[in-house]
């Protein structure tokens, strides 16, 4: 059900649910200061509520509300980034609703640049928790229609168009100055060092700080297959039926496939994020056998979208 700024404002007032449009993906958004419309969001996402919720602020002012702590590395992030897709990981305010970090002793927060959740931030004065508007570990959503598709007719979406950047934001936690990578993002690790004047602290894998990070997310409902290059994917492809593939690079000359059908993402990391998930999103709808995936080349380009591919590939071994 699409829904007009003001309805969206009265909404979350009312501690309802709201996906509205960013510019990484959509999300599905309460008022972080409301812990029965928090719980909406779990219930709506089927989210386990070990996950913690990034938090929308209207600017880097209201940092001061939610975090203990804002250090002069995190305010320079902030400064260089703001609005735009970087979640900062701050110690948080005792204050902050243990439903919105799920028990952690941080916070995540982020200005969005998308103007209409800007505008929907600053007139309604709430800070929003939200998670991408999608059910737990499926397809992120980058439209209205997606969206729909997803969490069904009802749930309200202020539509914004087609989400802009297209694959969530880059999540960097700092602690003094200090700091590490919680999520790849197009905002990328190199961008963070250059600012941060050194390299980020290693974390151990085995404890992630972003428990959304497990490697079951982003998947498509079809079965998954990733090839390092295209020649082995276009090999796979003769032998089998009714696949579907999502190639990155120069489009064929020729279709692949005489039952099949494929996608092609133009070779620019940023184009790639804006499609990315739009294509996954028709893939899966063709009822293939398989969606054959090209995985970009290894290079710190393209770190955020071979993260986000290989975790829709991933199926747990058996
Ligand atoms: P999503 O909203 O589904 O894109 O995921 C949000 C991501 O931010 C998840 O990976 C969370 O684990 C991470 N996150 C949110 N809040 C916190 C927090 N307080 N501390 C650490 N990570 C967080
Ligand atoms: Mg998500």
């Amino acid at each position: 059900m699409r829904v007009s700024l003001t309805d969206a404002i009265a909404l979350l007032k009312r501690g309802e649910v709201v996906a509205i449009p960013t510019e990484t993906v959509y999300g599905l958004a309460a008022d972080a200061s409301n812990d029965l419309a928090l719980k909406k969001i779990y219930a709506v996402k089927q989210r386990p509520a070990n996950n913690p919720l990034i938090v929308h602020i209207a600017d880097i002012h209201q940092v001061m509300d939610y975090a203990d702590e804002f250090p002069p590395l995190a305010n320079k992030l902030a400064q260089a980034f703001w609005p735009g897709p970087l979640t900062l990981v701050l110690k948080s305010k005792p204050t902050v609703s243990i439903i919105v970090r799920a028990n952690a002793p941080t916070v995540a927060l982020r200005v969005p640049s998308h103007p209409l959740t800007l505008q929907l931030l600053t007139q309604s004065g709430l800070a929003l928790a939200a998670p991408s508007a999608n059910r737990y570990t499926q397809l992120s959503p980058t439209t209205a229609a997606h969206v729909e598709s997803s969490l069904g007719e009802n749930i309200p979406v202020l539509d914004g168009g087609a989400c802009p950047v297209g694959i969530e934001s880059t999540i960097v936690s700092v602690e003094g100055d200090d700091w590490q990578l919680l999520r790849h993002g197009m905002i990328a690790a190199a961008q963070i060092e250059a600012i941060a004047g050194k390299p980020a602290l290693q974390q151990p894998l085995e404890t992630p700080k972003a428990p959304g990070q497990h490697l079951l997310h982003y998947s498509p409902n079809t079965a998954t297959l990733l090839f390092q290059d295209r020649t082995a994917l276009l090999a796979y492809a003769k032998l089998h039926h009714n696949c579907a593939a999502l190639l990155i690079g120069d489009a064929l000359e020729t279709p692949i496939f005489s039952d099949g059908f494929d996608i092609t993402l133009s070779n620019q990391p940023e184009q790639v994020a804006e499609h990315l998930y739009e294509a996954l999103h028709q893939l899966d709808q063709l009822q293939a056998s398989v969606i054959l995936i090209q995985l970009p080349p290894a290079t710190a380009a393209w770190a955020a979208i071979s993260d986000r591919l290989t975790r829709a590939g991933y199926r747990e071994k058996s």
